[in-house]
């Protein structure tokens, strides 16, 4: 039987970098996309080939990788051109199986799609697409650095959904320069009005080296203040709730049966690939990472080192921590069964004194086959998963 497994590639490019934005993604390096192919295309085939190696069960028709889930993210994947797309996807299914793949989604930048490289992609078998709209309102894409208007991402799932795409997730912020209350509520409203299946929401955080974070040293950057965020956060937490999307995940938000299968794989331990600059793969107990500056990811891919440098070999300890930290993320929560299947240990034997705090504190729900985020917990979360530390290693 084929492993469960899910691939990511992540394609570094972006026409401009978002001032909040510290994800691995360049502006001004389109020079490098074709190499970064060809790197893209030889890491693929290297661990192709270890895989093969090694005996794993990871390989469908004609020996290629077969996947259930595959997520190209960003950057902005859809920066390629639309006549470039064909090349891609060419390369891409020497080595993957697409046909096996239950959900293949692609981000998108609103500023960066039309109708024709829609149909592309959906042309490709690509059957979710992931907008990064972030807000509908122009005041707060223009301070956030967007190329895009609240318009052209209207104008973007409208076009996505002609295209044939029927699982459509945007996503959207709060917290942002200039952004009230009604701001947020309007481009809620919006991105229901629109008919998208699924919407994640982030609150702006300020992460070192991005143009907000030196803003802020310069006491340039103008947030709104703790309570309105909080206000911000209460009204997504409830509202979308009522209007149908369930809150599977603390930032992710769906109609029943479009949760995002690629990601809560993430969150249910399930091992993943990671293909590209900057790109993580948890695999055989170890964690990988690619090098994040592209120059250096081809380097080491044209030398032939893909999936060479384990990071992390995970310990016991670690998984525990991460596995209860990814549980909690989810509605489902930490499933008692299974942590005693995985670790053949009780949870409330590691955990039994912090589940009692966090339960007595309204944080934690129990019961006899779970443990999971209250809404209170929900919102919180952090204080939450620091219970779930373990002081020494198992
Ligand atoms: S488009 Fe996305 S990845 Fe690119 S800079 Fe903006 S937030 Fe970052």
């Amino acid at each position: 039987m084929i492993k469960d497994f899910g691939i990511y590639i992540h394609i570094p490019f972006c026409r401009q970098k978002c001032f909040y934005c510290d994800f691995p993604s360049f502006a001004g390096k389109e020079g490098m996309i074709e190499p970064y192919w060809e790197a893209l295309e030889q890491e693929i085939g290297q661990v192709r080939q270890k895989l093969s190696d090694r005996g794993e069960a990871v390989f469908g028709n004609d020996s290629k990788l077969a996947p259930k889930t595959l997520y190209i993210g960003g950057g902005t994947p859809t920066v390629l051109e639309t006549v470039a797309l064909p090349d891609v996807f060419y390369l891409l299914q020497k080595h993957i199986d697409v046909e096996h793949v239950v959900e293949f989604t692609i981000e998108a930048n609103p500023g960066t799609v039309d109708g024709e490289k829609l149909r592309l992609l959906r042309s490709f078998g690509i059957n979710r697409l992931s907008l990064g709209v972030q807000s509908f309102d122009d005041g707060c894409l223009n301070a956030i650095g967007r190329i895009h208007s609240g318009y052209e991402a209207a104008e973007a799932v409208a076009e996505a959904q002609d295209a044939g795409f029927g699982n459509i997730s945007v996503d959207l912020m709060y917290g942002l320069p200039g952004q009230d209350l009604q701001k947020l509520q309007e481009s809620v409203e919006s991105a229901l009005g629109l008919g998208v299946q699924h919407i994640s929401i982030y609150g702006l955080q300020l992460e070192p080296g991005t143009v907000f974070d030196k803003m802020q040293q310069q006491g340039r950057l103008m947030l709104p203040s703790d309570e309105l965020t909080e206000a911000m956060y209460d009204y997504i937490a409830a509202v979308l709730p009522e209007r149908g999307y369930q809150r599977y995940e603390i930032s992710n938000f769906a109609l029943p049966g479009y949760e995002s299968r690629h990601n809560f794989s993430y969150w249910q331990d399930v091992p993943y690939l990671g293909f590209g600059s900057g790109a993580h793969s948890y695999w055989g107990e170890c964690r990988y990472q690619n090098p994040a500056r592209i120059e250096v990811y081809m380097e080491e891919v044209f030398q032939g080192n893909a999936m060479c440098q384990v990071e992390e070999k995970v310990t016991e300890r670690a998984h525990m921590e991460e596995f209860c930290f990814l549980a909690l993320r989810t509605a489902a929560g930490i499933s008692v069964r299974r942590f005693a299947a995985v670790f053949g240990r009780d949870v409330h034997e590691l955990y039994g004194e912090p589940i009692r705090r966090l339960v007595e504190k309204g944080l934690l729900l129990e019961d006899r086959e779970r443990l999971c985020l209250s809404p209170l917990g929900m919102k919180y979360g952090n204080q939450v998963f620091a219970e779930f530390l373990l002081e020494n290693e198992i």
